[in-house]
């Protein structure tokens, strides 16, 4: 059906443009072989000297003369033929009135064919038809593309858009394939109740809800668990992006909005889930340049939406957004998104049932416990999680195993969090300067009491890195001490401070680069947000470092010019003092620095027992007790 239309469509312009210069060729007054030669396409010639001698010799029997005399056709009969008749084309010298004498004396029947106007109503028809055809195939574009669904970027989009909402009847998701977010599935499993069983709410007079806010960070699960309310509920499930919504043309979010809740108003009791709100639905009027239109009337229509059905209808919508806090207030008014779950990233118990959902159609080996790997990936969201058995059982038969070991999971692990690893550069002098780098980063991570302990120290490549040096965090931890995070900002100079001590000042490199960016922001933080500065506890910025998302650009000009010179003046204040006192920490290893750098250029690779082991050699190390990875590279 959609297809007719289209075709339809497609067709209906050149044909009508066809058409209309056909009808304006015959307005023009030219002539034209259907007007001459209506009952015979194939008309001969004749000469008017001929047809003289065809009056005089009794064969003709009719004459049309057309265009004032210039031109006639004749029907003549052949004697010769059984008096055959035939049609001539013949050239006038003009309409002269010596010829229609004799056409008269003759008794020869002849017409004289007016020069052909059009008449007045086929010549408006004509002019109108331009526009009409081209109208009509306007309307039977737009007709058609609004119940097609389809990829994006079409050529031809005019108005109402393709309705880029998906609908799944069965999503096939259960509760079960969600783990690791306990509260948020208790929370929401009301809402399947709401959906399979309405009537024990609406027959004490509860009011169900419309709309679920899911919030939580990319890769939790928020997408699957509306999923599994749908499929636990075994109702449709229409889902369609935030971010999609924002097209170029004005109101086809709109109307997408419109066609997505008249589809599931036919498909009552449904889900519709709006991935990624806050790309529509962030506070209105905060925008740079001074908003966005599409995206208010998108907004706008969405409320109207969901204002518009009643609360007992059978649908709820369930939208998924890591930003909570730039959403526009009228969204989370009662009756629209007033129920909040939070998604959070699991903890370590959480990190294990996801592991053991995504290793349920894998092989393990025997020997490797799920739970020592949900305690390597703190910080690892559930797709994360997903991510590493997957890319652990690539390797694995890439590697030709039997089951997935160890080994795998630890060269998953790092390659989830740094990237693929590259070949390692060929001794000299920028392989030694790297091996400096990151020699640095290891021994002030391993000498600031605060930091926490090396993991590994690498100079085979990953992803950006040239090296990496890898620290094991305290597993789960949620509050952060100041002298943490000094040791932090420490721990990240100590590559370039090693650099600056081994090959002065004039020899230190680019690839500092994004440690130096990490200080600046923890330093800048610890200012303005953790209050741990000589300015006191206050906050003096918003929650956010971007600019460009809604609220934020309002928090920021409220700071004064002086305010923020103190801020910046600060910050470089804290970054200088960490600076010197690791390059102090530097200079007074330099010995054990030489060492750990010659090892490590043979090997490549080093541990961080192995590291300490060294390192204790020389001097005494602090005590720390830790287990999973984070780096620097
Ligand atoms: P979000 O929508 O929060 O960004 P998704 O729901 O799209 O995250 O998650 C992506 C994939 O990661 C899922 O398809 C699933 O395979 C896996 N995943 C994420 N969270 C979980 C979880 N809590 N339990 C099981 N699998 C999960
Ligand atoms: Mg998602
Ligand atoms: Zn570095």
């Amino acid at each position: 059906m959609n297809q007719r239309w289209r075709f339809i469509a497609l067709w209906l312009l050149p044909l009508g443009l066809a058409l209309l210069l056909g009808w304006q060729f015959l307005g023009s007054g030219g002539i034209n072989e259907s007007t001459v030669a209506p009952r015979n396409a194939a008309v001969s010639r004749m000469s008017y000297g001929r047809f003289l001698d065809y009056v005089k010799a009794g064969r003709v029997t009719a004459v049309d003369i057309y265009d004032g005399g210039r031109n006639a056709v004749v029907e003549a009969v052949d004697p010769e033929l059984d008096n055959r008749v035939e049609r001539l084309r013949v050239e006038l010298p003009g309409l002269a009135p010596e010829l229609i004498n004799t056409l008269k004396n003759e008794g020869i029947s002849f017409d004289v064919h007016q020069p052909r106007t059009s008449p007045p109503a086929l010549g408006l028809l004509g002019n109108l038809l331009f526009p009409l055809l081209l109208i009509g195939g306007l309307i039977l574009l737009a007709r058609r593309s609004s119940s097609m669904s389809g990829g994006p970027g079409q050529a031809m989009q005019f108005g109402k858009t393709k309705a880029r909402f998906a609908m799944e009847a069965e999503t096939g998701v259960k509760f079960d394939d969600v783990a690791g977010v306990t509260e948020a599935k208790q929370d929401l499993q009301e809402v399947v109740t709401f959906l399979k069983q309405p009537e024990r709410f609406t027959s004490v007079g509860a009011q169900i809800p419309k709309g679920v806010l899911l919030v939580g960070p990319p890769g939790t699960g928020k997408t699957l668990l509306a999923k599994a309310i749908a499929g636990e509920a075994e109702v449709p499930f229409f889902s369609l992006s935030g971010s999609e919504f924002v097209e170029m043309f004005v109101g086809v979010g709109a109307s997408r909005v419109r066609d997505l809740f008249k589809r599931a108003k036919e498909n009552t009791p449904c889900i519709i889930f709006i991935d990624e709100i806050d790309a529509v639905g962030r506070q209105r009027g905060a925008g740079i340049g001074g908003g966005n239109d599409e995206r208010e009337q998108t907004l706008n229509q969405l409320l109207t939406e969901m204002d518009g059905f009643e609360g007992n209808s059978g649908i709820i919508i369930i939208a998924a957004t890591n930003r909570a806090d730039v959403l526009d207030s009228a969204l989370l008014r009662p009756g629209r998104f007033d129920r909040q779950v939070s998604v959070d990233p699991p903890d370590i118990k959480g990190r294990l049932s996801i592991l053991e959902v995504h290793s349920r159609n894998k092989k393990i080996d025997g020997e490797l416990s799920l739970e020592s790997i949900a305690r390597r990936t703190p910080g690892f969201t559930g797709a994360d999680l997903a991510n590493l058995l997957n890319e652990a059982a690539i390797l694995t038969a890439r590697r030709r195993k039997e089951s997935i070991g160890l080994s795998e999971i630890d060269d998953a692990v790092d390659r989830i969090i740094a990237g693929m690893e590259g070949q390692p550069l060929t001794d000299g002098r920028s392989k030694r300067l790297i091996a400096y780098h990151e020699v640095g980063h290891a021994l002030i991570g391993t000498l600031v009491k605060a930091h926490d302990p090396v993991q590994k120290v690498t100079l085979i490549p990953r992803g950006q890195a040239q090296g990496l040096t890898w620290f094991s965090p305290d597993e789960e931890q949620t509050l952060v001490s100041r002298a943490q995070l000094k040791a932090r900002i420490m721990g990240a100079l100590g590559g370039r401070a090693a650099e600056d001590v081994v090959f002065g000042h004039a020899e230190v490199t680019t690839g500092a680069g994004s440690d130096i960016q990490q200080v600046a922001s923890m330093a800048r933080q610890m200012v303005t947000r953790f209050g741990m500065s000589d300015l006191g506890p206050m906050s003096l910025e918003g929650g956010s470092q971007e600019v460009f998302l809604g609220r934020d650009l309002m928090t920021r000009s409220d700071i004064s010019d002086t305010i923020s010179r103190q801020i910046d003046e600060q910050v470089r204040k804290m970054v200088k003092r960490c600076y010197d006192e690791t390059i102090d920490i530097v200079k007074q290893n330099r010995e054990v620095m030489d060492r750990l750098v010659e090892l490590l250029i043979e090997k490549e690779t080093m541990d961080g027992d192995e590291l300490r082991s060294i390192v204790a050699e020389f001097t005494s190390i602090p005590d720390k007790e830790r287990t999973a990875p984070i780096l620097n590279s």
